[in-house]
C-alpha cells in the first residue's frame, strides 16, 4: 500500500507542466532534425530549422516553445493499492498544479481556457480546468502523463464512423489535406480505432503520448496489422507533399501513432488527432516516497542549426512600404520585416466588426490604413523581455473579417495593406486579397520565442481588457516571414503541396 500525499501530487504536476512548456521531448527533436536534414524544399527546410532553433532557445531560456501554451490534458492511472492523503479530488489536485504552473513568475504561461464555451467565453485566467482521464489499475503506484495541447492542432481533430469494410487509409488520405496547415506540421497523427465514438477519441489522444519510434518499427519490420497500417500511413501521408507549415515538402508527419480496441461488429470508429510542432508531454510516477521532478535534459540533445543566410533575404521597411514593392513579391519569397506592425486576433476583430456594424468609430489611435496586422496573442513578458513568445495564430479564423479589414476607408473598411499569420487562407480571404491587391505573409507556427526576439518595442494600442488578444503595436527588426499569398491571390499553400506531391511521385516512380 502506498500513500500519495496531496502536496507531492500537486508539486509534481506543476513541475511537469513547467518542464514541457520549454523542453521538447528528445525523440521529437531527433525526428525533427532527421526531417530537417532530409528536406529538399528550401522554404520547408527553413521552417523546420526555425522550429529547431526556437526549441533550443526555449530550452536554454526556459521560456515556452509556443505562445499557445495549451489546454492541459492529464492521464492518471491509479493503482488499486494506493491510498490518498488529500482533502482534494484528483481533478482538483491536477487543477491546482495547473494553476501554479501557469502563474509561475519566472515563466508565466498563457492562460487560454474560457469557462463558458457557449456564451461570453470568459477566460478563467489560470488555465484551469484541465481535462483529466482516470483509470484504476493493478498496483501501488500512480502513473501520470500531462500534456499541453495547442488549439491550432486540436481544432483539426477528425472523427468518422466507417463501415467495417471501408479503408482507413483512404479516409486518412482524403481527410489530411482538408486539415490545412493550421496544425503546424510537421508533427504526428494519433489514431484511435475501435471501441465507441468517445473511446476512439480518447485512444487517439493517448496514442500521441507515446514516443516517436516509427524508424525503429521500420527497422524491425511490421508484424501486426496495426504496425503495417502505421508504416503504410506514414509513407502515404508524406507522399501528399503537404510539408512543413503546408509549404510543400518531404515531411508532413514524423510518426503515425495508433491505439485500437475491440468494437461492435457493425462499426469502425476512427478518430484522428494531430500533434503539432509544439509536442508537449511528460510522464512520471508516484509511489508515496515524495514528489517526482523530471530530470532536465542535456542541451547536447539539441542540434545546432545555422539558420538561413540573412543576406539572401529581402529586407522590407514597413514604415516606407509601397504598393509597387508588395506587387513584386511572389509566393514562397522569404522576407525580413522591419518597422511597425499592429496586432489583433479573434476577439479584437469581433470588436472592430461590432463597432463598424453599430456605426461607432475605432478607439482613438487605432488606424490600420496602409499597415500590416499580425495575428498573435503573446505570452506575458518576464525580466528584460519586450514581449513573451509571440508566434502566429491560425489566420483562417480571420478570413471572414478580411473584406472589412482590406477595403478602403472610403468604402467603410480599414484600409489594411497586409496580414501576417500562419496556415493557409480560405477562398473568401484569397478573393479579398486579390481584389484589394493586398498580401498575406506567414511566420512559422511553433517558433514563437524566436519570433519574439525580433520584436524590439511593444505597446498596447486598444482593447487592453482583452489581455493577450488586445491590439498592440510592435516595432520589429528582421522578423522572418514567407510570402504565402501574393497580390494576385496566388497561395503557396495551394501551389507548394501540389508541386511537391508530383515531385515525390516522380521520385518514387524512378
Ligand atoms: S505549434 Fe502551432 S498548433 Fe501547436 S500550439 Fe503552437 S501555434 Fe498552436
Amino acid at each position: 500500500m502506498s500513500v500519495i500525499k496531496k502536496q507531492d501530487f500537486i508539486d509534481s504536476v506543476e513541475s511537469a507542466l513547467q518542464y514541457i512548456s520549454y523542453y521538447h521531448p528528445k525523440d521529437f527533436i531527433d525526428a525533427l532534425y532527421q526531417a530537417y536534414l532530409k528536406e529538399e524544399n528550401p522554404a520547408a527546410k527553413d521552417a523546420i530549422g526555425q522550429i529547431l532553433i526556437n526549441s533550443r532557445m526555449c530550452a536554454e531560456g526556459k521560456r515556452p516553445v509556443c505562445q499557445d501554451t495549451g489546454i492541459v490534458t492529464a492521464f492518471v492511472k491509479i493503482g488499486m493499492d494506493v491510498q490518498w492523503d488529500s482533502d482534494l479530488s484528483i481533478q482538483e489536485m491536477v487543477d491546482e498544479g495547473v494553476r501554479r504552473a501557469y502563474s509561475n513568475p519566472d515563466n508565466p504561461l498563457r492562460a487560454s481556457i474560457v469557462k463558458n464555451p457557449v456564451g461570453p467565453r470568459v477566460n478563467t485566467k489560470d488555465n484551469t480546468p484541465a481535462v483529466v482521464h482516470m483509470e484504476t489499475v493493478i498496483g501501488d503506484k500512480v502513473e501520470v502523463i500531462v500534456a499541453a495541447k495547442g488549439g491550432g492542432s486540436e481544432n483539426k481533430t477528425k472523427f468518422v464512423m466507417l463501415n467495417p469494410n471501408d479503408s482507413i487509409v483512404d479516409w486518412v488520405l482524403k481527410t489530411v489535406p482538408t486539415m490545412g496547415a493550421g496544425w503546424c506540421p510537421p508533427g504526428m497523427l494519433g489514431l484511435g480505432i475501435g471501441g465507441t465514438a468517445e473511446k476512439a477519441m480518447v485512444m487517439a489522444k493517448e496514442s500521441l503520448m507515446d514516443p516517436v519510434d516509427i524508424q525503429d518499427l521500420r527497422d524491425k519490420g511490421a508484424e501486426t496489422s496495426v504496425e503495417k497500417l502505421r508504416l503504410e500511413l506514414m509513407d502515404k501521408v508524406n507522399e501528399l507533399g503537404i510539408g512543413a507549415q503546408g509549404l510543400g515538402g518531404l515531411t508532413t508527419v514524423l510518426d503515425i501513432k495508433i491505439k485500437d480496441c475491440p468494437t461492435h461488429a457493425a462499426s469502425l470508429p476512427v478518430a484522428m488527432i494531430p500533434n503539432c510542432a509544439a509536442t508537449r508531454h511528460a510522464h512520471f510516477s508516484l509511489d508515496g516516497r515524495g514528489p517526482n521532478f523530471i530530470e532536465p535534459p542535456s542541451l547536447d540533445d539539441w542540434p545546432v542549426i545555422e539558420g538561413s543566410d540573412k543576406s539572401q533575404l529581402k529586407n522590407v521597411d514597413l514604415n516606407k512600404i509601397t504598393q509597387q514593392e508588395i506587387d513584386s513579391w511572389n509566393p514562397g519569397d522569404s522576407l525580413l520585416l522591419n518597422g511597425k506592425i499592429l496586432t489583433g486576433r479573434d476577439a479584437a476583430h469581433k470588436k472592430i466588426k461590432d463597432l463598424v456594424d453599430s456605426g461607432q468609430p475605432l478607439p482613438e489611435g487605432v488606424d490600420f490604413e496602409g499597415r500590416f496586422i499580425y495575428y498573435v496573442g503573446p505570452v506575458d513578458p518576464v525580466r528584460d523581455e519586450v514581449v513573451g513568445p509571440a508566434g502566429p495564430t491560425t489566420s483562417t479564423r480571420m478570413d471572414k473579417y478580411s473584406e472589412m479589414m482590406l477595403s478602403d476607408k472610403s468604402e467603410g473598411g480599414m484600409g489594411l495593406m497586409g496580414m501576417i499569420g500562419k496556415s493557409e487562407r480560405g477562398d473568401i480571404a484569397l478573393k479579398s486579397i486579390a481584389k484589394h491587391k493586398s498580401v498575406y505573409l506567414m511566420a512559422v507556427g511553433g517558433a514563437a520565442y524566436l519570433v519574439s526576439k525580433a520584436i524590439k518595442e511593444s505597446r498596447v494600442v486598444a482593447f487592453e481588457e482583452l489581455g493577450m488578444e488586445a491590439i498592440y503595436e510592435f516595432t520589429v527588426k528582421d522578423m522572418p516571414v514567407t510570402v504565402a499569398v501574393d497580390t494576385k491571390g496566388d497561395s503557396v499553400h495551394k501551389s507548394g503541396p501540389a508541386l511537391w506531391k508530383i515531385k515525390i511521385q516522380d521520385n518514387t516512380n524512378k
